[in-house]
């Protein structure tokens, strides 16, 4: 068996798989010339075996429910966690919310890796016949965005095509790979742009002697090409309804023919000024042809571009850099071909000018002479991925030795503590793979085991994080606060988290290997970095709230304990002014706002404060009882034991 690892980009729109030939990676064709294979299954309704890539969208343009396309946006998700808006596909989704997404075709339900398979042994029996050997080793790319469950999902894909998956890898280091592979020993900063048929990344990489380091992250698995697809097929329903007063929206065939004018309509007007686009017989006795210009397809492609630009902002910001301390900007994914994405990601990113750098990055000090980065096209932005794919899986096999990859967390790890706040133990951009640890302590007494609710988010509440997995760890009961259990995340280099917890007296410990999509929880990735932002001022305001809140209620069990026992020794004015110190404290924590959990924080501060004042001569007054009781115990015993 050869070697031979291949690289493989796995996308929404099309799958590639590359090799390396003499050092130099290349996109190997299948059997018809295509090195984009579209990322369709088809399943003909005589049940044999699927179609795949271009025959699949052939057979398929006239059969819709059988077409699956764009199942990337699946991958290991929750039916119940994908917008309603994205099961609006032509094919039919099913499963029970709390599980897995699946395709039905004739009663029988496909699950997305089953499907990403499909597509996965077309592309290695391309291969094989390509290179005249059997392909068993891959290197799989995955949008820098997906969580773990996504990854596992994708590995798992790998695994039923029949090949054993080395690695997955993030797409954008992957293209940093393709366009930096020959100038190792270099250092530079670079902020990948992908924009391709249905997910968005924007990346901030540096390079340096060899070593790629992903800063930042940040992006959108929702946002590509195909939205301005679907603009596009919207005007044209439009004009089509204008023009005859039929709707051809209520006709899925009809529908499918439309998007796939547009679609083409849109590539084309990424080369030509305007277009003509025809629809003959859209019914038996009515024909449709209009004209559109690049300008009509700018405007309707505008806000898609621009919602681009605020993860752009905020990777930037992550990474802590400006526009101008960046050497390159690559444009990667085939949306990126679009004269406007061009010129507004130039724009966005204070590039020098528009000079394009060719053969790859360009180093040295002449380079650094200009003002802004430079936009990097000089890669295929379709291959770059694949291409780059196939450069770690020659690093893989020993290849290439000078090069080393690091991959980063695009979303904090932790867990849940006390009063329900989420604890990172992994921030959010840590270099994978890592390694990272905390003590933890009960909070009861006698307690007998402690859940690790394992998180993924950037919120300070559990609550508004994602539940990766849930486990319990025994351990002798000890009153509280002295049982110890240390919690070990650990990420590998697939970006699989390990949990472990460890009770640290017995040594029993626990591990979970969380690589399931069912125990992914609620939102979408995005969208939680989104909502961070949206929420830091809230969130950081409950989070103050809950800390002060539960050192208030262990004062207030405190001084109530001492009250029940020492009510009596109390003069009754001190008792009094205890009460009421006591009273105004669990009224201001009553009046909590439970949607928001928060409360008058500076009230709160100030009752506790106030209370502990107060129950200062009670505290002083239980020391005193403790310190007598002790005493006269020892007395016993020093009388008790005398020689
Ligand atoms: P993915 O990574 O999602 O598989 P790709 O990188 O293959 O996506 O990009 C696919 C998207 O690029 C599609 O929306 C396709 O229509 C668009 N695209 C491809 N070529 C061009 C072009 N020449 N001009 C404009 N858009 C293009
Ligand atoms: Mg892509």
């Amino acid at each position: 068996m050869s070697n031979r690892i291949v690289g493989i980009d796995l996308g929404t729109t099309h799958s590639l798989i590359a090799t390396l030939d003499s050092g130099f990676p290349y996109v190997i064709a299948s059997e018809s010339g295509e090195r984009l294979t579209p990322s369709v299954v088809y399943f003909s309704p005589s049940g044999s075996t699927p179609l795949v890539g271009a025959a699949a969208v052939r057979a398929g343009s006239t059969d819709p429910e059988r077409t699956v396309y764009s199942i990337k946006r699946f991958m290991g998700r929750r039916l119940d966690e994908i917008p309603e808006q994205e099961k609006l596909v032509s094919y039919p989704i099913t499963g029970n919310p709390g599980s897995p997404a699946k395709v039905l075709i004739d009663g029988r339900e496909w699950s997305p890796e089953e499907i990403s398979a499909e597509i996965l042994k077309k592309l290695k029996s391309d291969a094989e016949a390509a290179l005249g050997e059997t392909v068993e080793r891959a290197v799989i790319t995955t949008p820098a965005y997906f969580n773990d469950a996504q990854r596992s999902a994708t590995k798992r894909a790998g695994e039923l095509a029949g090949f054993t998956v080395e690695r997955i890898i993030n797409e954008p280091t992957a293209a940093a790979l393709a366009y930096g592979v020959n100038q190792s020993g270099s250092r530079s900063k670079i902020a990948v742009y992908d924009l391709g048929g249905g997910t968005f990344d924007c990346s901030i990489l540096e390079l340096n002697d060899g070593i790629f380091q992903t800063l930042s992250t940040a992006g959108n698995t929702r946002l590509g090409g195909d939205d301005i697809d679907e603009n596009l097929t919207q005007w044209l329903s439009q004009k089509i309804q204008e023009d005859s007063g039929w709707n051809p929206s209520s006709e899925p065939v009809t529908l499918s023919r439309i998007r796939e004018q547009a679609r083409s309509a849109k590539v084309q007007l990424s080369d030509k000024e305007s277009i003509v686009i025809r629809f003959p017989f859209l019914k038996p006795d009515y024909s449709f042809e209009i004209t559109i210009s690049r300008e009509r397809l700018e405007e309707l492609a505008q806000s898609v571009i621009q919602d681009t630009r605020s993860h752009c902002l905020k990777a930037l910001s992550d990474a802590g850099l400006k526009p101008t301390d960046l050497d390159q900007v690559l444009l990667v994914g085939g949306q990126t071909r679009m004269p406007l994405v061009r010129k507004l990601v130039h724009q966005w990113f204070e590039c020098s000018d528009f000079e394009e750098v060719s053969g790859g990055i360009r180093i040295g000090e002449d380079y650094h002479t200009a003002e802004g980065p430079q936009l990097n096209t000089s890669q295929n932005p379709d291959q770059a991925i694949a291409l780059g794919a196939a450069v770690q899986a020659g690093i893989l096999s020993g290849a290439f030795d000078h090069i080393t990859l690091l991959d980063i967390t695009p979303l904090s790890l932790g867990i849940e503590t006390f009063g329900g706040l989420m604890n990172v133990i992994i921030p959010r951009n840590t270099t994978i793979p890592t390694k990272a640890g905390e003590m933890f302590t009960t909070a009861v007494d006698q307690q007998k085991n402690m859940l690790i609710h394992v998180l993924q988010g950037e919120r300070e509440r559990a609550r508004d994080n994602w539940t990766l997995g849930k486990f319990e760890i025994d351990f002798s009961p000890a009153p509280r606060g002295l049982a110890r259990v240390g919690v070990q995340f650990e990420i590998d280099a697939n970006g699989i988290l390990h949990a472990l917890a460890r009770d640290t007296h017995t040594g029993n410990e626990k591990i979970v290997e969380i690589r399931s999509a069912v125990d992914v929880d609620d939102e979408k990735v995005q969208q939680m970095v989104e909502e961070s932002v949206e929420h830091a001022f809230d969130d950081w305001n409950s989070r103050r709230w809950v800390e002060a809140k539960m050192k208030a209620e262990e004062t207030i069990a405190a001084t109530q304990l001492g009250m029940k026992e020492y009510r009596a020794d109390l003069e009754e004015d001190y008792a009094e002014s205890l009460e009421s110190a006591l009273n105004r404290t669990i009224e201001i924590i009553a009046n909590e706002d439970p949607q928001t959990e928060s409360g008058d924080l500076s009230a709160l501060k100030d009752a506790i404060a106030n209370l502990d004042e107060v129950s200062k001569p009670l505290a002083e007054h239980m020391m005193d009882q403790a310190m007598e009781a002790m005493l006269a115990s020892q007395e016993m015993i020093n009388s008790g034991s005398g020689e």
